[in-house]
């Protein structure tokens, strides 16, 4: 139970429209607690399913045993029905549901006094802006806030800004707003928005902020923001290709984004261990067909993907800006958010879901025999990204995260964003 005040994001909508497609992606671990709860619901064959497949112990683990919900031969959660919806929430109502089916898409993170809620763009509702404003569901999200945001949120510490400065709350605040500020800019073009937080985003990496506290770093910022919108013309009229490097670090990166791992693939023991290996080497090497990590996808040259597909439309850039906003707003790029990264490492991650999206993105759009990027590639593009953004504990490991660190150190980080938004 809290009673810490909720920032909420001011441009997303959202509602559930029980596509069931959170149903079909997740692993969902359970408590003791909801254990005992789902066998006293007594579920049978009668209902749809069985009680010997409705809870199985988590594959791989021998400490305390820790239990998630069952799938069907699909991957889908054994209490999803043939109409897409939940069994549970049919028969038992909302709270009858483990807490992590209650509390998707939301995620809450501390922010100092407050807790900043964001969403996962993995569900197709929050990518495409449907529903509800998010700022009108108060009521609703406070009772899911009160379940999940521990009593002492107020007293965990901020994120660390770079590798080796930390900042309290309130001076920590002036980079989340100068940064949301910088991707706000009504008359910029997007890109060049993107493009000026990565430089000043950079210059915080390499500052240091001993002495720099309250209205000094405001005046730091002001100037690194006007040094960046200086910078970005040069950038942006002189486009140079990634380095060979860089785009190995990128197509290894873009691997761990396109993966599906679901309960089937992971039963699949080490024959899916040997295909995914394969393709990591495939993606290595970066020629010939690109290996369908998912079924969705199709097997088509990686070559195909390198000319211009055009810029982004409109309506396209309204669904990135949208993005990186809710996740700066609501902290879903740093800190106990994603890996303990501090602000910078944690920006320049997300910034590289730009170019991961678009690069799957022309995947979709070239296994349909398009060389035209539609709304909708980029939509079901970025909530395959999303899935694992965060999330994905590969993305967390050390060599992930220096290959970010390195890309960025190279300059491939505007290369990369300004090559595959072409
Ligand atoms: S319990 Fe219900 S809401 Fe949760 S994953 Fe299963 S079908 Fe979906």
């Amino acid at each position: 139970m809290t009673a810490v005040r909720l920032s909420l994001p001011v441009l997303q909508n959202w509602d559930c429209h029980n596509c069931g497609g959170c149903c079909r992606q997740h692993q969902i671990e359970i408590t003791a607690e909801e254990r005992q709860r789902i066998i006293d619901q007594n579920w049978t064959e009668a209902d749809g399913v069985p009680a010997d497949k409705a809870i199985v112990p988590m594959s791989g683990w021998f400490g305390t045993p820790r239990y998630r919900l069952g799938h069907q031969p699909d991957g889908a959660c054994v209490f999803l029905n043939e109409q897409g919806l939940c069994r549970i929430h049919a028969k038992f109502g909302e709270l009858g549901k483990p807490l992590a089916c209650r509390v998707y898409p939301y995620a809450f993170h501390p922010a100092g006094k407050t807790v900043a809620v964001s969403l996962r763009f993995s569900c197709p509702s929050v990518v495409k802006n449907v529903g509800r404003p998010v700022s009108s569901q108060q009521a609703e999200i406070r009772r899911i806030a009160d379940a999940v945001v521990p009593g002492d949120s107020t007293t965990i510490a901020p994120p660390a800004l770079n590798a080796t400065d930390r900042v309290d709350w309130s001076d920590f605040h002036r980079f989340v707003d100068a940064l949301d500020a910088t991707l706000a800019q009504a008359n910029t073009p997007f890109l060049d928005r993107v493009l000026q937080a990565y430089v000043w985003t950079s210059l915080v990496g390499q500052s240091t902020f001993a002495k720099l506290r309250g209205d000094r770093i405001r005046d730091f910022l002001e100037l690194v923001q006007t040094a960046a919108a200086a910078e970005v013309p040069s950038l942006r009229s002189n486009l140079v290709e990634p380095t060979k490097v860089g785009r190995l670090y990128f197509r290894l990166l873009v691997a761990q984004y396109a993966r599906k791992d679901t309960a089937a693939s992971v039963a699949e023991g080490w024959l899916g261990r040997w295909r995914l290996l394969r393709a990591v080497w495939k993606f290595s090497r970066g020629q010939g067909d690109i290996p369908p990590l998912q079924e969705l996808f199709h097997s088509v040259p990686f070559s195909a993907l390198e000319p211009s597909f055009g810029p982004l439309s409109p309506d396209q850039q309204e669904i990135f800006t949208r993005y990186f906003r809710v996740k700066v707003q609501g902290l879903h790029f740093c800190g106990p958010a994603y890996y303990d990264v501090p602000f910078v490492e944690g920006f320049h991650s997300l910034l590289l879901v730009l170019p991961v999206t678009m690069w799957i993105a022309r995947w979709l759009a070239v296994g349909e025999g398009r060389n035209q990027l539609t709304t909708d590639d980029i939509a079901h593009a970025l909530s395959i990204v999303d899935h694992h953004h965060g999330y994905s504990p590969a993305l967390g490991q050390t060599a992930a995260r220096s290959r970010v660190r390195s890309l960025a150190s190279t300059g491939d980080i505007p290369r990369l964003v300004q090559w595959y938004c072409r």
